[in-house]
């Protein structure tokens, strides 16, 4: 109880600061939010994407599950990605990867974890398809990490095939697709691209 009592004393200096450096910063996000980014990333409690980018309220549209999947056939992400693009318009769209993930770590683990391994088959699915590459790496860390990255390029990939992302890149439309895992940048943008 002490730390769910936390959670509301946070709010509430929260609205305080904000109120007194721009007291009608309330009253404008209450009347529309014109977000440019969507992110999508992973559901670990260490990766708070809003915190971590300095963002303010507004200014970033989240999804957010174990290891950051755009799975084509996932309702929720691709009801996310349709308001955010044919809707919102948003300019770019990140994936984005995390060291240590939790899921990435999973998937490559023979150990069953229940219901999320059926979440994480795609990224199981890489560590079969990519088995050379990884079994060639020095240890677990540096696999993990290369699985990160293959997961992201993956999930954008998966991205760029979608028919919201290929009906705006036809319409000659935003936006740029974004992959981050460990800062390495890789970027697909339409349209004519993907
Ligand atoms: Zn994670």
């Amino acid at each position: 109880m002490e730390n769910l009592q936390r959670l509301f004393e946070n709010n509430k200096r929260f609205v305080e600061e904000i109120t007194a450096s721009d007291p009608d910063f309330f009253r404008r996000r209450a009347e529309k939010q014109e977000p440019h980014f969507l992110f999508i990333g992973c559901a670990d409690s260490r990766v708070p994407i809003e915190m971590l980018t300095g963002v303010a309220p507004g200014e970033m549209f989240v999804h957010r599950n174990i290891a950051n999947q755009a799975m084509p056939a996932d309702l929720n992400l691709l009801s996310v990605l349709q308001y955010a693009v044919d809707v919102l318009d948003v300019k770019h769209v990140i994936v984005c990867g995390h060291l240590g993930c939790g899921g990435v770590k999973a998937a490559m683990s023979d150990a069953s974890f229940g219901l999320v391994d059926h979440w994480l088959a795609g990224v199981r699915e890489l560590v079969r398809r990519h088995k050379d590459e990884l079994d060639a790496l020095p240890d677990d860390d540096a696999r993990a990490n290369r699985l990160t990255e293959l997961n992201v390029l993956r999930q954008v990939h998966q991205l760029s095939r979608t028919p919201i992302v290929q009906g705006a890149w036809k319409r000659g439309r935003r936006p740029l697709l974004h992959g981050r895992a460990r800062g390495d940048p890789d970027e697909k943008e339409g349209p004519g691209r993907g």
